[in-house]
């Protein structure tokens, strides 16, 4: 196959997203023969109130997928082997195939511990095809690793991101910039990244649901509905998407913030959507493998005036219940009861910051906790 992306300027850049198939479950059939060809889950307990972490492609075909319940999982399929997750293994097998990613190029991004970026830009200077890289680290991972990824080349982040999800698993697509635009077109707006169920469902609305439905609506309409937010849809319609590959990123928090439609002023509607917010915080921080001392809330009031408040806790949190429990007290702090006439609010966040210096311990022990919550979709991720 043709390297197209090379026929272009050279300032284009390469982009190469490398994901592993299935990868809590690979490592289970990897490491264990009599679960090679069976319907494997990585999860919870299917007794109790679990979820799918992860499932093998046979537990796939009866329509299991990862967050699903696990006792749901069990239903569709009861011949289903429930495995418990060991995160040491996982772990282990990361860093490996992080290992093959950092002999091509410095500039690795991972997302989580099993998905990355590559800017292979400097590494095709010498005329070497992006296609070439992809198809040797696959070959690399599948050898060194008995693990299969998925990659995808184009770009920019969100098209190789979209190419590598298109042949799964053990795929590997290629869209070159003469292509980006037709690729994208079709595909419904969800698969946009920093396109979540809310903004899906007020793209609906709107009567915009394909990338192409996108890109015929005005920057001005979307800016005027969706703020920063929409001057993103507008451009990654496009294909544009000049966010870099960053290696290294050293993290000072993560955090998740919320504009509503229309303000707030009840109270338990703004707890309520402050404990979302604190699940998502949970969960990446659990991807990342990080925890933090320091919560907080930002809340924006209806006249554009912003205040944050923070707790530091004595030991480094990344559980949702350990940050839902300091939510009350700063809601109540930021929006103090009894003010008559205090503005309505119009942005809600939650933040974990002052992470430690040493790695989150994830004893299976933990995992399982983790596991037992409930796991969100990420739009609009703040830092
Ligand atoms: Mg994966």
């Amino acid at each position: 196959m043709l390297d197209e992306c090379t026929e272009k300027a050279p300032d284009i850049r390469k982009i190469i997203h490398v994901d592993m198939d299935a990868f809590f479950a690979a490592v289970e059939q990897r490491d264990h023969a009599e679960l090679r060809g069976q319907p494997v889950i990585v999860g919870g307990d299917p007794t109790g109130r679990g979820v799918v972490a992860t499932c093998s492609y046979e537990a796939r075909s009866f329509g299991i997928h990862s967050a699903m319940t696990a006792s749901r999982a069990r239903l569709l399929c009861p011949q289903a082997i429930f495995v418990r997750p060991r995160m040491a293994a996982y772990r282990e097998a990361s860093q490996d195939v992080m290992g093959i990613l950092h002999s091509y190029t410095r500039l690795v991004e991972p997302l989580s511990l099993d998905e990355a970026f590559l800017d292979v830009t400097a590494a095709t200077a010498d005329g070497t095809l992006a296609i070439q890289i992809a198809k040797e680290i696959r070959a690399r991972i599948e050898q060194e690793t008995g693990l299969t990824a998925s990659a995808g080349v184009s770009y920019n982040k969100s098209l190789a991101k979209l190419a590598s999800d298109w042949r799964k698993p053990n795929g590997l697509v290629v869209i070159p910039p003469k292509r980006g635009l037709a690729f994208l077109a079709p595909l419904h707006v969800s698969k946009l990244h920093g396109v979540g169920p809310a903004t899906v469902a007020r793209l609906s609305k709107m009567g915009i649901h394909t990338v192409l439905d996108l890109r015929n609506t005005s920057q001005e309409t979307l800016a005027r509905q969706f703020g920063k937010a929409g001057l993103w849809f507008y451009e990654v319609a496009r294909g544009i998407d000049l966010r870099p590959v960053q290696p290294h990123r050293e993290r000072k928090s993560v955090g998740y913030e919320r504009t509503f439609e229309e303000n707030l002023r009840d109270r338990t509607i703004m707890m309520a959507s402050l404990q979302e917010m604190a699940a998502q915080v949970s969960r990446r921080l659990h991807e990342l493998g990080l925890a933090g001392r320091t919560v907080s809330i930002k809340v924006r009031f209806r006249d554009f005036q912003t205040v944050t408040r923070s707790h530091t806790a004595p030991q480094p949190i990344w559980r949702c219940e350990d940050i839902s429990a300091c939510l009350p007290e700063l809601l109540a702090r930021a929006v103090p009861t009894g003010l008559s006439g205090y503005p309505s609010v119009r942005l809600l966040g939650v933040t974990v910051s002052s992470f430690a210096a040493t790695e989150v311990n994830c004893s299976d022990t933990g995992q399982l906790s983790l596991l037992d919550e409930v796991i969100y979709d990420q739009p609009g991720q703040t830092s």
